[in-house]
């Protein structure tokens, strides 16, 4: 622990985080680690933001986790002074170990409660992800929000690397907010880390962006950084800017951020989600289409016994296609572009 060593502990052996433990650093920031992969700190002077990083969701998503893990050691090593509370969570270690997606069950399909539905807590990434929110519910109401006490502003970044390229390389999913404003401060920051596309959800989802955002009404995106690699091989060049405003948010009072401008920004709302439902569900453009590629009104976009998926419109592009989602799974998103205001 003395030289960071949080996720190779807590990967290697988990066991030594069986039951919660809390301790300080020379710095005076207090650290409690909850269970392996998560793990919380407070520092001495702690700023109005309460700030939770997770990463590794999908298990074989590493730069963010690369990132994370480095953040977590400098922090512990004292190298980095937190300005705020900071809860970073390593979500799917297991899968990480065999360097897939997940185990048994996309876990970011599970939040909201979805871990406990139907069969219930029957695999461990039900198991997680159900830890991981009760984490992220002690972790924001750790703190009594008192009349006279300044208001905290809860953040929850959920940070991927997508399956595939995309023409947009850095994308965020913006939750449904039923309602409630887009924050421009929040988009111009995730500007600043270099995703310059927000992609606006329409409905309630059951990932863990959109449980933190509707539970506990925190500043909550998933982010998209790239591409997968294993670990190792990424070239965290292409993350600098994220893993330097990631830096400034933790341990800075207050970041400047470049003024909000709309025109910066490729902005989408979902159009169609389409699931599968038949064994010969299809899509109907190449294994390696890029994210974000458009089509005109009529073009065929997927199938199966029953159903004919179409672009509705021109310029409707496709997202997060698989069509190996198991039955009853979503298999391909459709978004169109859109303003802020709309
Ligand atoms: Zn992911």
């Amino acid at each position: 622990m003395q030289q960071g060593q949080f996720l190779a502990i807590s990967r290697q052996s988990p066991e030594r985080f069986a039951s919660p433990m809390s301790f300080s650093l020379s710095n005076g920031t207090v650290v409690d680690i909850l269970a392996e992969g998560i793990i919380g700190f407070s520092p001495a002077q702690a700023g109005n933001k309460d700030i939770v990083l997770s990463c590794g969701v999908h298990g074989n998503e590493t730069a963010p986790i690369e990132i994370c893990d480095e953040l977590v050691k400098n922090v512990l090593t004292g190298e980095l002074t937190l300005a705020h509370r900071t809860l970073f969570l390593f979500g799917n270690l297991p899968a990480m170990d065999i360097g897939k997606r997940f185990v048994e069950e996309n876990m970011n399909r599970l939040f909201s409660g979805a871990h406990s539905e139907g069969e219930g807590l029957v695999n461990q990434e039900r198991r997680r992800a159900k830890q991981l929110e009760d984490a992220v519910a002690a972790f924001y109401t750790a703190l009594p929000v008192s009349s006279n006490s300044p208001e905290r502003e809860r953040i929850h970044y959920d940070l991927h690397t997508a399956i595939r390229a995309s023409k947009n390389e850095k994308f965020a999913v913006y939750p449904y907010l039923h309602g409630l404003p887009h924050s421009k401060e929040q988009i111009a920051f995730m500007g600043a880390c270099g995703v310059k596309t927000i992609l606006l959800s329409d409905a309630p989802t059951t990932t863990f962006s959109y449980f933190s955002s509707h539970d506990f009404g925190a500043h909550s995106f998933t982010v998209e950084l790239g591409k997968v690699r294993p670990f190792g091989e990424n070239d965290m060049r292409r993350f600098a800017d994220a893993k330097e405003m990631l830096t400034q948010l933790i341990s800075q009072h207050a970041i400047t951020l470049p003024e909000f401008v709309e025109e910066d920004f490729d902005i989408y709302r979902i159009h169609q989600t389409i699931n599968r439902t038949q064994e010969d569900f299809a899509l109907h453009f190449g294994d390696d289409t890029p994210n974000f590629t458009d089509y005109k009104k009529g073009t065929l976009l997927a199938s199966e016994t029953g159903a004919r998926y179409e672009a509705q419109a021109d310029g409707e592009a496709i997202v997060f296609p698989n069509a190996k989602v198991a039955i009853g799974q979503r298999a391909l998103l459709t978004v169109i572009p859109t303003t802020l205001d709309e």
